[in-house]
């Protein structure tokens, strides 16, 4: 995360004129493996964002779903949150409709940072 307000910083400071922190609105998407909760992840921004421009800004976060693809049956979906633990560097699940074990994917990283305002 300090990584990511970091980037955003960096980028900030490129821009000529730089918009009120209030009108402020970061757009980020990140693998729920990424992170341990939605809630956990404002948090950490609300605080790594304190005296800095982006003080007052908005966050708009949005966390990737992490999917299972079957290989046996061809199901496909998300999983629930806790359902893959975050430190398994290749997780594996059972297939919800036929319990075949299978590799999951994506929720990994973060996968966009935007900065828009107005
Ligand atoms: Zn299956």
């Amino acid at each position: 995360m300090e990584q990511v307000i970091a980037h955003i910083l960096a980028e900030l400071k490129k821009v000529d004129g730089p918009p009120d922190g209030s009108s402020l609105e970061v757009v980020l998407r990140v693998g729920a493996l990424a992170v341990h909760s939605e809630a956990a992840t404002r948090q950490a921004y609300e605080v790594l964002v304190q005296g800095t421009a982006l003080a007052q800004s908005r966050l708009n976060l949005t966390i990737e779903p992490v999917t299972l693809t079957c290989v046996k049956c061809g199901y496909q979906g998300p999983l629930p949150e806790g359902a893959v633990d975050p430190h398994d560097l290749s997780p594996l699940v059972e297939c919800p409709q036929c319990g075949a074990v299978s590799p999951v994917q994506g929720g990994r990283g973060v996968s966009g940072i935007e900065l828009r305002w107005e």
